[in-house]
């Protein structure tokens, strides 16, 4: 679509005829800018949120912190150590169709031979990538691509997403995040940067053959039928909305079809996890975007809300709410992660949890995380919510610090072996590697 066909579009929205025709302004403003422009804009972007991370009591670096802090995007322990996975560059075999490198028989331990059991995972994380229906509820591609003037089409050591290793890894439904991470609003407030990030997405998915915005889950599935990966638009920090949730309407004209209110940032929506609270939760302006996220049939993310959102938007929200990438506080008592109570919350009401990859969510202390940190968490989230609450939200292109053998999309097949390995079933992994995001994917955006 078009600058000109949006600009219509959102004319036939005339609930906040104010607002939105200042957003509608804004639109052809960024609209008529050419993608090359809308990458410079992106440069002048992250240059300013270096001054607005300034003031973000966000500690550590790295997953939800360090592509903002305006220095260069550290490369994930994992990268830097040298660890299995990086420094080596797979063969592409024919897209989904063959087992990835390192899975088999070598690990396998116990009674039987361990020769004829590591077939036997072996082929079924095999076939589990062979049908291409993992499911990546959080990634940064497109930050991390704009940055790094990636081509997504190329597959380079260092990139932990890129399309041939979405292939690679059987993946056959990613959302791509973008940021809005200004906490308040302010006189000469530059919304149209923020814009700017859609724009991006925009292009980055109008040049790659290989993937395809999705606006639904029957739109995710003709996509995937067309050989292609579908990809979903989301946002972290709805700070884009200031204070009018009638802006949500233009977002969802975009495609945007999952939103978390709220980033690192306390903003006008909500208190974050990780910031000094100002609204003891949600904000009233928080909580009619929450139910007009509702109305228009959009995911709500519950990841960086403080405890207190949290129970807000559950109590709010008519609809299951999900969280795009927390894990288990009991593992990890940190304030990004969910206590248990959360989890049943979530899961009560039909959500899912995706679990990140980032080392300050799964561990303490120093080291790098290892995969069987992950399915710590795994195994946690499913024992107090149940299977069929667990996703996969990998956090990757975040600046996370990674687990060892797990730095990079491509390595994925290696998360479901240690699953099944770990004595979950061929259908619990179907599950929680996609089969629970896309149910609740089909739930919200049928
Ligand atoms: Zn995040």
């Amino acid at each position: 679509m078009g600058p000109i066909s949006r600009a219509t579009s959102l004319e036939s929205c005339g609930r906040r005829a104010g607002g939105v025709s200042r957003v509608a302004l804004l639109w052809v403003l960024v609209g008529v800018t050419s993608a090359v422009m809308a990458v410079g804009a992106l440069q002048h972007v992250w240059s300013d949120r270096g001054q607005v991370s300034g003031s973000s009591p966000a500690g550590d670096r790295g997953g939800d912190a360090g592509w903002l802090k305006g220095e260069p995007v550290q490369e994930s322990a994992c990268e830097s150590d040298g660890c299995p996975g990086h420094g080596e560059r797979p063969v592409s075999p024919v897209p989904g169709q063959a087992a990835p490198a390192g899975v088999g028989d070598q690990h396998l331990g116990g009674a039987a031979p361990a020769e004829s059991r590591g077939d036997v995972v072996g082929e079924v994380v095999a076939r589990l990538v062979a049908e291409g229906r993992f499911v990546d509820l959080h990634a940064d591609t497109i930050l991390r691509a704009a940055r790094r003037r990636q081509d997504l089409d190329t597959e380079y050591p260092g990139a932990e997403v890129d399309i041939p290793k979405l292939r690679r890894a059987g993946v056959g439904l990613t959302f791509f995040a973008v940021c809005s991470p200004r906490p308040r609003l302010r006189p000469g407030f530059r919304t149209w940067e923020d814009f700017a990030f859609i724009r991006y997405f925009k292009h980055v998915v109008a040049t790659h053959e290989g993937i395809e915005q999705a606006l639904s889950a029957s739109d995710a599935r003709r996509i995937r039928a067309e050989g292609k990966i579908p990809v979903v638009l989301s946002l972290e920090g709805a700070g884009i909305l200031l204070e009018d949730p009638g802006r949500l309407q233009t977002l969802y004209d975009a495609g945007m079809r999952a939103i978390g209110p709220v980033w690192n940032i306390t903003n006008t929506l909500a208190d974050a996890a990780r910031d000094e609270p100002r609204w003891g939760g949600l904000s009233p302006v928080g909580r009619r975007a929450v139910l007009e996220m509702n109305r228009l049939g959009i995911m709500v993310d519950v990841s960086h809300a403080s405890e207190n959102a949290f129970w807000d938007i559950i109590e709010t929200s008519k609809s299951p709410v999900y969280a795009s990438h927390s894990n288990a506080y009991a593992l990890r008592a940190h304030p990004r992660n969910l206590k248990d109570e959360q989890i049943r919350a979530i899961a009560k009401r039909g959500g899912v949890i995706g679990v990140a990859f980032h080392r300050t969510f799964l561990k303490r202390g120093r080291g790098p995380a290892t995969i069987d940190d992950v399915v710590a968490h795994v195994r946690h989230i499913a024992a107090v919510g149940g299977v069929s609450s667990v996703a996969i939200g990998t956090d990757f292109g975040g600046g996370a610090i990674l687990p060892a053998g797990l730095g990079d999309m491509g390595r994925l097949p290696d998360l479901v072996k240690a699953l099944l390995e770990s004595g979950f079933s061929e259908q619990d992994v179907r599950a929680i590697m996609g089969g629970n995001a896309m149910r609740y994917f089909e739930t919200i955006c049928p």
